[in-house]
């Protein structure tokens, strides 16, 4: 069975106005160590299926099943603590806590499993040392630039070693040579640590330098 597997996926979004047929029958398969971008116009449905896929929403109907499970068959704290331990999600707003310091917003996904041991700040550490930051771990966001702030946020999203790793348009907010580069980094992490990477962008530059690019038309998945 694949690591990821999304079979006739819908997801309506139901209002007084009427209902909004968003995701149409989505299809996919992949496993671990494998990335791919998915482009799309804006409104296609694109954070959506992220979403989805980061059980941060849930389908309308279809099946998706993650890791040998099917996380929409469990109860809510199962299904919590089965993202925190195998999702991990850079969102395009880097989402950090801006009262905490680098070091510690990296740790933030050890406080639901009781606080973060002497291991996970040497991992903590290592992990922005991968991405240039060593110096920087005492920083507040705020004395940040914008890239350095998502290099900070795809630490933290890779802080439990998760299987799947999910990046919503990581890259929109960033000047081009930054966003090149935090695209670069992503690329080169989720092959270092074997992640299975799902990355929604609408650069069709970053897109093109993904091994597989997918576009989100009419409320499905084709072909890049
Ligand atoms: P994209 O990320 O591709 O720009 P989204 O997935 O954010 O698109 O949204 C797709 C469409 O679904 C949009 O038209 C949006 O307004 C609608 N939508 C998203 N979330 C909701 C919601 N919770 N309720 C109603 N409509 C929603
Ligand atoms: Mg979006």
């Amino acid at each position: 069975m694949p690591d990821l597997a999304l079979h006739s996926l819908t997801r309506t979004f139901t209002s007084v106005a009427g209902s909004l047929e968003i995701l149409r029958g989505v299809d996919l398969e992949m496993n671990r160590g494998d990335a791919l971008a998915v482009t799309g116009p804006s409104g296609s449905g694109k954070s959506t299926l992220l979403y989805i896929i980061g059980l941060l929403d849930h389908p309308t109907a279809g099946s998706i099943s993650l890791m040998g499970q099917t996380p929409f068959a469990m109860s809510a704290a199962d299904q919590a603590a089965f993202r925190n331990r195998h999702i991990g999600f850079v969102f395009q707003d880097h989402h950090l806590l801006p009262q905490c310091t680098v070091l510690e917003n990296v740790l933030i996904p050890k406080l639901a499993g009781g606080g973060s041991t002497a291991a996970d700040e040497t991992r903590a550490k290592t992990l922005l040392d991968r991405v240039g930051l060593t110096g920087r771990i005492t920083h507040k966001p705020a004395q940040l630039s914008g890239g350095e702030r998502q290099r900070v946020a795809v630490c933290r999203a890779l802080i439990n070693q998760p299987a799947v790793l999910l990046a919503d348009e990581p890259t929109g907010n960033l000047d081009r040579t930054t966003a090149e580069s935090v695209g670069t980094l992503l690329l080169e992490i989720s092959r270092e640590q074997n992640t299975l990477l799902i990355c929604v962008t609408h650069s069709t530059e970053l897109a093109g330098r993904f091994p597989t690019h997918k576009q989100l038309l009419d409320g499905r998945l084709v072909e890049g």
